[in-house]
């Protein structure tokens, strides 16, 4: 028999109510143990069983009691198997928000039986009990960790079981085509496999496909529930630690005339009307001699290459020379770029000629006049930053957006599985092999809401939850 579980579900600070869960088999007989009604005392606690003939979902004033005194004045709601959040008989004790409070309660429930949950353990729970398959699990510890307005938007429509109604629909195509071919190879006489292949072929290009659409949109899904990287790189005294502070709103960097003196990658998070930046100053990108000043430059070329995008800024009284022409060239390909052509208020940016395409052949040419002295083209740089993201966002609306990196991996390995497949139609394979690959597809699938994954997989979604949960 499962152990009955308790844990203090609500946060560890000073609070108007805290809330102690416990869930399991004798939830209710251990409640019975220490919870007596207004009319009682608390001598009373335990001498008839209260909460097994009280009605489901409902609510019930009292106190908590050791046996002689009372700990605290209650309302305790009680929620009976399978209709709760874990499927096992549940209570929850709202008690006074004081930290000693909840603990004296939770302290109680231990000394009468219940054991301290572990961090995810009424989620694991609802899983391992049919609740909610591996995919709504996740999605509560990222409604829980939502950073933004996008992370709370994806994960809350994952709960609803967006991702597992699409998973499981493309599960079903694999499927049927799995058991056509089982079955022609089963009974060839009432099955004809001449010129499947071709016919397979239509059929797992367009699952492929989707599974393509949502890997993309799993690389954008994590930029924005993450925050987007943005690293901002130019030569020294080009502006960069000015540009970072004005973002961040308050001075973050250091500001000098003494080129070379940005030494470490700084990051700051900042939002930007819906969109969460982790905005990077980094060492101006010069080749130097000085030791300290190196080691910053490496690092300022390691924060470009795993950059989502980059603020590039050019000290427009200066303009770009063979130096910021060679870094621009070598700016990674998967990184948005915006160029940000500073000092206006010194020299027109405008003279100054900076075109991306002439340097690494980007489709887009983002360049915004600015002045870090004046903040005029503040505006432009911030609304060009965000259009950027919301353009794609607008096209996802209502799509099923994977953020969680367990998941997206398992897409990838959809995805290979698929292309196999296709490749082996090409070559001419035979169906028992292409049923090999059709099934590491749907294993695959199967493994993001959570069939056929083992207890390790289990064990490691679920420690990453928080206490109570
Ligand atoms: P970084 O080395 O690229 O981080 O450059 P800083 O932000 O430290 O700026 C270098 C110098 O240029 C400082 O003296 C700033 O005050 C100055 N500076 C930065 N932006 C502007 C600007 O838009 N106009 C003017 N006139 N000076 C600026």
């Amino acid at each position: 028999m499962e152990k009955t579980i308790a844990a203090i579900s609500t946060g560890m600070v000073p609070s108007g109510i805290s809330i102690v869960r416990m869930s399991g088999p004798e939830a209710f007989d251990i409640a019975d143990q220490v919870y007596h009604k207004k009319n009682m005392q608390p001598c009373d606690t335990g001498k008839k069983p209260l909460f097994h003939k009280m009605k489901s979902h409902t609510i019930h004033y009292g106190f908590i009691s050791d046996g002689k005194n009372d700990i605290d004045e209650v309302l305790v709601s009680v929620m009976k198997a399978p209709h709760t959040f874990t499927g096992e008989d549940t209570i929850e004790i709202n008690c006074h928000g004081g930290m000693l409070v909840a603990k004296k309660v939770m302290e109680i429930l231990l000394k009468k039986g219940a054991k301290a949950a572990e961090p995810g353990e009424f989620t694991k729970r609802a899983f391992l009990n049919g609740r909610m398959d591996l995919s709504r699990a996740e999605a509560v510890i990222d409604v829980i960790d939502a950073k933004n307005e996008f992370a709370l938007k994806a994960s809350l429509s994952q709960l609803k079981g967006s991702v597992s109604e699409k998973v499981s629909k493309l599960r079903d195509e694999i499927l049927d085509e799995m058991s056509f071919i089982e079955a022609a190879l089963d009974d060839p006489e009432h099955y004809d496999l001449g010129g499947f292949g071709e016919e397979l072929q239509e059929k797992i290009k367009p699952v492929q496909a989707e599974i393509k659409e949502m890997i993309r949109r799993a690389d954008y899904g994590s930029v924005m529930a993450e925050g987007v990287k943005t690293v901002i790189a130019g030569k020294p005294n080009a502006g960069k630690s000015s540009l970072l502070n004005i973002l961040a709103g308050y001075e973050k960097a250091i500001v000098t005339d003494v080129a070379g003196t940005t030494r470490d990658v700084l990051e700051v998070p900042v939002m930007l009307k819906n969109i969460s930046l982790i905005l990077m100053d980094t060492a101006g990108i010069r080749d130097t001699e000085d030791t300290v000043e190196k080691i910053g430059v490496d690092r300022a070329k390691e924060a470009l290459d795993e950059a989502d995008l980059i603020l590039y800024v050019v000290d427009s009284t200066v303009g770009v020379d063979k130096e910021d022409q060679k870094v621009i060239r070598s700016l990674p390909e998967s990184a948005k770029v915006i160029f940000v052509l500073n000092k206006t208020d010194l020299a027109s940016g405008k003279d100054v000629n900076v075109d991306l395409k002439e340097y690494n052949g980007r489709e887009e040419n983002n360049v915004v006049c600015f002045s870090a002295k004046t903040r005029e083209g503040l505006t432009e740089l911030e609304d060009t930053i965000t259009s950027l993201y919301n353009a794609e966002e607008l096209t996802y609306n209502d799509q099923v957006v994977i953020t969680n990196a367990r998941q997206k991996a398992l897409l990838f390995e959809t995805e290979e599985a698929l292309s196999m497949v296709i490749t082996g139609i090409e070559d001419g394979m035979s169906e028992e092999f292409l049923v090999v690959d059709l099934m590491n597809a749907y294993t695959a699938l199967g493994k993001i809401i959570g069939e056929e994954v083992g207890d390790d997989v289990v064990s490691r979604v679920f420690e990453k939850f928080c206490m109570g949960k």
